[in-house]
């Protein structure tokens, strides 16, 4: 059990900060288009920065409880 550092966007690998700087640079209107695919369930996911308690990562739109990959509470 992890947090997800990378994903996969237009079948390429790439890292949370790649992601998190390519969602800052999208309009507001075109990030919810921005598809990125966990690496390990390729279910879509949104990269989330990082917080007092742990360090950027990517989160499953729908939690995926079957993932390795977890999804930390919201307010992480
Ligand atoms: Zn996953």
């Amino acid at each position: 059990m992890s947090l997800a550092k990378q994903c996969k966007f237009f079948g390429h690998i790439i890292t949370i900060e790649k992601a998190l700087a390519i969602r800052d640079a999208a309009q507001a209107k075109e990030r919810k288009t921005l598809a990125f695919e966990c690496v390990k369930c390729g279910k879509a996911v949104r990269p989330h920065n990082s917080g007092d308690r742990c360090a950027a990562h990517f989160v499953h739109l729908s939690r995926n409880p079957e993932c390795i990959f977890i999804d930390p509470p919201r307010d992480c």
